[in-house]
């Protein structure tokens, strides 16, 4: 018998069960084929299929014109943060950088080593407990590209808003976001994310780039790094993360069932608004989080009190709901939310909660 649980990991993270169980029923042969995906050569019919279809379904679902490529590559989100600057940084050699979380200043950090980086703004002085405002943001005009962190997985914050740059192209992390709701992708010249949140498992990361910024990267930028070669070979420059795209197949089938991107917004809502609200009204929990900025997917809170945030995140682990805890840099807790989380996950989740406070306070 099975018993899975309700799990609030913030990466890898929950997929759908229907999701699990096709690629179970397809696990020792794919539609005929004779073998696994996992074991199938990238270069066959079969999988140019897979990939294929893959790509098609998500430049459907998040409506990506066509002057867009889509890129499956491996390295994590991580990865990204240098080849962004060693692509991108050759027109004027500059960017500027949002800072309003752990990743982003991971992100500004690297690209510091190639090329001319400006702070154009961050929200450190108050623990990250916001997304700055256009007003804050002091851009440069010159810049090759602005880069932001989307959603700040650690801290659970999201922006309102996309910068106005005058033209400057947008890079945007969008690891714990991408798929959780419609976005409007003519408006950024790069849109990045690890898939192991929304999208599939770990080990592959996607890539959706304006045409025009596919072009010749700085010298020395390795060949596997380089996005025009990557272009080029259709994500094939080697073995790319095979099973992983077939996966992200099945999950973007998963999305569709679901409404697409707007249902998908609907459905995240509704979780989102019962955990906030409940929040709102406690006497015990709290969140840090200023309600323009709040997550719907990473929503982070705690008790005041250390002690009692340690016997919360213990007894949750011990009713089935596991990876409650914050991050190890903020502490209290975090309940990533992710688009495969059921609305029942966070209805027992506030339902502990609610008792949790009546016996601690
Ligand atoms: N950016 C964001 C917003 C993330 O949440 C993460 C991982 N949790 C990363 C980047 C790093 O991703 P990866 O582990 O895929 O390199």
């Amino acid at each position: 018998t099975l018993s899975r649980i309700f799990n609030f990991s913030a990466g890898p993270s929950m997929l759908p069960e229907s999701v699990l169980e096709r690629a179970a029923a397809e696990m020792l042969e794919y539609q005929g084929s004779g073998m696994s995906v996992m074991e199938m050569s990238h270069r066959s019919k079969v999988y140019d299929g897979i990939i294929k279809n893959t790509e098609k379904k998500l430049r459907e679902i998040m409506s990506i014109p066509d002057n867009y490529k889509v890129l499956f590559l491996q390295g994590g989100a991580t990865l990204q943060f240098s080849m962004i600057p060693m692509n991108l940084l050759v027109k004027n050699g500059k960017a500027d950088y949002i800072v309003s979380g752990s990743f982003s200043g991971k992100a500004y950090k690297e690209a510091k080593k190639y090329g001319e980086i400006h702070l154009a703004a961050t929200s450190k002085e108050d623990n990250f407990s916001h997304i700055p405002t256009q007003e804050e943001l002091n851009l440069s005009k010159d810049a090759d590209y602005l880069h932001i962190c989307e959603n700040n997985t650690i801290f659970g914050t999201t922006y309102n808003y996309l910068p106005e740059t005058a033209g400057v192209p947008i890079v945007s992390d969008m690891s714990s976001c991408i798929l959780s709701k419609p976005v409007d992708v003519s408006k950024y010249g790069l849109i990045y994310a690890g898939a192991q949140k929304n999208m599939g498992p770990a080990g592959l990361t996607v890539v959706i780039i304006h045409e025009d910024l596919v072009g010749e990267p700085q010298e020395k930028t390795p060949v596997l790094m380089r996005y025009d070669e990557q272009v080029k070979a259709e994500s094939m420059y080697n073995t790319p993360p095979t099973y992983a795209i077939y996966i992200l197949g099945l999950v973007l089938d998963w999305v569709d069932s679901m409404g697409g991107l707007s249902g998908m917004k609907e459905h995240n809502e509704k979780k989102a608004a019962l955990l906030y609200d409940f929040l709102d009204g406690s006497r015990l929990f709290k969140t840090n989080v200023v309600k323009e900025n709040r997550s719907m997917m990473n929503v982070t809170f705690f008790t005041g009190n250390e002690e009692l945030d340690a016997k919360f995140v213990k007894e949750t682990a011990a009713k089935g709901f596991s990876n409650l805890k914050g991050h190890r840099s903020v502490g209290g807790m975090r309940a990533s939310i992710y688009n495969a989380m059921p609305m029942e996950g966070v209805e027992a989740l506030v339902k502990f909660m609610k008792e949790f406070e009546a016996a601690n306070s």
